[in-house]
């Protein structure tokens, strides 16, 4: 690729990237509970929900974070557009080390 198209593609998918208010690093997960009831049906392992939970990953240690109905949608919405941000950021990064090879990094 000429280092005219490289730029191409770099505004192309910098085109691509959305809001960045909206980012929310994590891994949207459903699973089942149990509860606080000695005799109920969770502690022979008919566990409740499954519910949905949010596992982010930060300072080293991962934790889940219960994702109440109301804002499911627009956490899964912010968590598929932090992807596809990532993903685009990563291959800018790679078009602008290739631009630094070519010294045409500006
Ligand atoms: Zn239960």
């Amino acid at each position: 690729m000429s280092v005219r198209q490289l730029f191409a593609r770099r505004r192309r998918l910098a085109a691509g990237l959305s809001d960045p208010e909206r980012t929310l690093r994590g891994v949207l997960l459903h699973k089942g509970r149990r509860c606080s009831s000695e005799g109920c049906r969770c502690r022979r392992g008919e566990l409740h929900g499954p519910y949905p939970y949010l596992a982010v990953y930060s300072g080293g240690r991962s934790r889940t974070i219960y994702v109440p109905a109301a804002v499911e949608a627009a956490c899964e919405a912010h968590v598929e557009g932090t992807q596809r941000n990532e993903e685009l950021l990563l291959e800018i990064s790679q078009i602008n080390l290739e631009l630094l090879r070519r010294r045409a990094l500006e």
